[in-house]
């Protein structure tokens, strides 16, 4: 799941600038669970607009907000859309540029949350990030926990020399990645991983930006 943030209201007004109408885009996936952009974020959006001398000229709650299909019918059925000042979107960037690859040329489209990480979702309301997206996984030798995400420095060969006594030095309530790491290869009877030398990514393979066609 991708995680968002609420941006503050100051900076989704400063942004606007002043008397224009508004429509709203929600998202009714990721940022409806992260309590972003769901029905009830999008109603309190518009409540603010308006408080703050905006006309909002309509709103949509879609599936997937990133779902081009989705997005392109909404501006289909809809004129208002084509009409509005502007557009801000209750969803994370990928639910963004889709909209504004819709938007008409001259139409700015504003995010109103801040796009923050992949997520494993431990349930309702808890999100944590797993993985950054690297494009070459390590998880087989590394008993399914990431280095590159869960451990602060991103170390694929490790610990680092500021462990101390399986605490991790950059954050000290946690423990450290690599020897949760270590604690499970050895619970699996898979310690010979750890003697292994990991060598540096190869960034070449994520380089941005990234597609995937199947047809
Ligand atoms: S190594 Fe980590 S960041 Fe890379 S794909 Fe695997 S889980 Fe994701
Ligand atoms: S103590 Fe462990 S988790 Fe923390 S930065 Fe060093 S290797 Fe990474």
């Amino acid at each position: 799941m991708i995680i968002t943030k609420k941006k503050k209201k100051e900076e989704i007004l400063k942004r606007l600038g002043g008397g224009k109408t508004v429509y709203l885009f929600g998202c009714g996936s990721c940022a409806e669970q992260c309590k972003t952009g769901g029905a009830e974020e999008v109603r309190e959006m518009e409540e603010m607009l308006k408080e703050n001398g905006y006309g909002v000229a309509g709103s949509s709650l879609l599936n997937e907000t990133c779902y081009n299909q989705l997005v392109r019918k909404e501006f289909r059925k809809n004129p208002s859309l084509r009409k509005a000042g502007s557009i801000v979107v209750l969803a994370c960037g990928a639910g963004v540029k889709t909209v504004s690859d819709n938007a008409g040329e001259t139409q700015p489209v504003l995010p109103a949350l801040d796009t923050i990480f992949l997520a494993s979702v431990e349930r309702q309301g808890r999100f944590f990030e797993g993985c950054s997206l690297c494009g070459e996984c390590v998880l087989d030798s590394t008993a399914g926990i990431c280095p590159h995400t869960e451990c602060p420095k991103g170390l694929l060969n490790g610990p680092c020399g500021g462990m101390a006594q399986g605490m991790c030095e950059v954050d000290t309530e946690k423990e450290c990645a690599w020897v949760r790491i270590f604690k499970r290869l050895e619970k699996q009877g898979r310690l010979h991983c750890m003697e292994q030398y990991c060598p540096p990514k190869d960034f070449s393979v994520s380089v941005r930006p990234r597609k995937l066609c199947l047809r």
